[in-house]
């Protein structure tokens, strides 16, 4: 089904093509970067990881009513994904303070917040990835304000599934980044979920098991990675 003609490499995953225009292959690397792609290094299995997690999670939406770009895992790095025209509007989703907002707002990583706080920011490395509002990206075209209604509450739907399933394996659901895209005329959930693009924290100990370990030279960033898939395939698999 992949063929070899690769139509994107992204910072961590490549995209192919394959003999039906509507399915895209979607594979995983070990590469990680931060800060813009200016720190750039491997954290060993980390693509392994990331495609189980996220196709997971993707699942445990699916089963909740979510629709996401998941058909099919195919191997230990490659997935089948519906090939969806990506939104270029991130939707972070917080629920404790932490990373940029803790910079922002000057406040201690750590706060829990009364409420979920939802931040868009407009998808374009030369641009590092803006922060923007509804306004910009309905003004420049981004997205429609139904396509906008339709990220906002299929972004707290998954955060209140997410952030109730983590709790149930012992973390803390801090922070995550979500892309939508349009399939078919519809609004749907995209890219991946998974330690590189969430906070997690051990609820006990609040020991970082994502993407952080890598971003603050922590180190054990396998190790975490390791912690997350297992504890969530004890839970799902
Ligand atoms: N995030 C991401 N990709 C991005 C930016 C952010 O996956 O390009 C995730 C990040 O892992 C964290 C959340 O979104 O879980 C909020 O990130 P933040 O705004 O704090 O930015 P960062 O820590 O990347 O400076």
């Amino acid at each position: 089904m992949k063929s070899e003609v690769m139509l994107y490499e992204g910072k961590a995953k490549q995209i192919y093509a394959t003999d039906n225009e509507k399915v895209v292959l979607m594979k995983y690397k070990d590469d990680a970067t931060a800060f813009d792609g200016l720190k750039k290094g491997v954290i060993n299995n980390k693509g392994i990881v990331n495609n189980r997690v996220s196709n997971l999670l993707f699942k445990l939406l699916e089963n909740e009513g979510i629709e996401t770009h998941l058909i099919e895992q195919i191997d230990d790095r490659n997935v089948l994904v519906k090939n969806l025209k990506i939104i270029p509007v991130e939707v972070v989703v917080r629920n404790v303070v932490a990373g940029s907002l803790a910079k922002r707002i000057g406040e201690e990583e750590g706060l829990t917040l009364s409420s979920t706080i939802i931040e868009l920011y407009y998808k374009d490395d030369e641009l590092h990835d803006p922060m923007i509002n509804e306004y910009h990206a309905r003004v420049m075209g981004w997205a429609t304000d139904e396509q906008l209604k339709e990220l906002h509450a299929q972004a707290h739907k998954i955060n209140d599934i997410l952030k109730a399933f983590y709790d149930s394996i012992g973390i803390i659901l801090v922070d995550f980044k979500l892309e939508f895209g349009l399939y078919e005329g519809r609004v749907i959930l995209g890219d991946e979920i998974s330690p590189d693009t969430c906070r997690l924290w051990d609820k006990e100990s609040l020991e970082k098991l994502d993407k952080d370990r890598f971003r603050r030279d922590l180190g054990k960033e396998e190790e975490a990675y390791q912690e997350v898939v297992q504890r969530i395939e004890k839970a799902l698999a």
